[in-house]
């Protein structure tokens, strides 16, 4: 930790809020996202914000390669000096958001691992990307605010089940693995965090997801609204056809979205 802030002190970093940097100061929790993470020593990881590159540097003595995302130019000299001894960690100066899929698919091939310490306001778009993408990861392994990890791995029917879930469920089984404290981050961010790790599977490889997709959002599009009155105005359906689709489906007419799994989705999207 005190080397940390030696380093970013000696190069004259200042944090920039704007960037969502909190950095992680506990070796051991270092260590145990790495572990989380499952990489082995032909792992090929894309991280997302290496910031003072402490993650980086762990990830680069587990895997075979690392290539790392950050926005701030300003960590150029301090990651130049924390990753001296990783050769095979590259860090690329862009905004991940405005790299294109084909970039990070000539940088880290088909077959990868996420890992990231994500700035709070990109998680659900970071997330969302690489679950839905062409290119998707093997794993997604990422700290987020622990509201977020709830919401990730929320029970159907439950207040934190949403659209996120299930939508992430059509791709990947999510996990939280670990609770971590406010008092891990440097400087110290007034939530707590999570570590969830999403494993990709094909359970639904098969399906419509394009017509899956469109009835999770319509489903939790009015949370007060029966389904079928939120598919109605989705698919442009009489409601009478709505509810015949919802019941044949094997479900109540009154049923409201936040009841059905993914699974549910899967089978109602056969009738609409
Ligand atoms: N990985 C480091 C750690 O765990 O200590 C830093 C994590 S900090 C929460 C998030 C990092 O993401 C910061 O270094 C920030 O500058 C970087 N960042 C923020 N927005 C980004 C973006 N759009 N693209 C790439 N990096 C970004």
């Amino acid at each position: 930790m005190s080397e940390i802030k030696d380093v970013l002190a000696k190069n004259s970093f200042r944090f920039n809020k704007r960037f969502g940097q909190n950095f992680i100061t506990d070796t051991n929790l270092l260590d145990a996202i790495v572990t989380d993470a499952g990489i082995n020593a032909d792992d090929t990881v894309l991280e997302i914000g290496p910031g003072a590159g402490t993650l980086t540097s762990r990830l680069a003595r587990a895997a075979k390669k690392v290539v790392a995302y950050e926005i701030d130019e300003n960590l150029r000299p301090v990651l130049k000096e924390i990753l001296a001894d990783s050769p095979n960690a590259e860090v690329v100066f862009k905004d991940v958001c405005k790299v294109t899929d084909a970039e990070i698919e000539s940088a880290v091939g088909r077959n990868y691992k996420l890992v990231a310490n994500l700035p709070y306001y990109i998680t659900t778009p970071v997330i969302m990307r690489f679950i839905e993408c062409d290119n998707r990861p093997a794993s997604i392994t990422v700290m987020v605010q622990k509201e977020v990890g709830d919401r990730l791995v929320a029970a159907a029917g439950s207040a934190e089940y949403g659209a996120i879930t299930a939508a992430v469920r059509l791709e990947g089984d999510a996990a939280i693995t670990r609770i971590v404290p406010r008092r891990m981050f440097y400087p110290v961010p007034n939530v707590d965090s999570c570590v969830v790790t999403v494993t990709m599977h094909d359970r639904f490889s098969g399906e419509d997801k394009e017509k899956i997709k469109k009835l999770i959002r319509a489903a939790f599009a009015m949370r007060r609204k029966t389904l079928a009155n939120n598919l109605s105005s989705a698919f442009s359906l009489s409601k009478e056809d709505a509810v015949n689709a919802i019941t044949k489906a094997g479900f109540l007419a009154t049923a409201r979205g936040e009841t059905l799994d993914v699974e549910d989705f899967v089978r109602l999207s056969k009738f609409i």
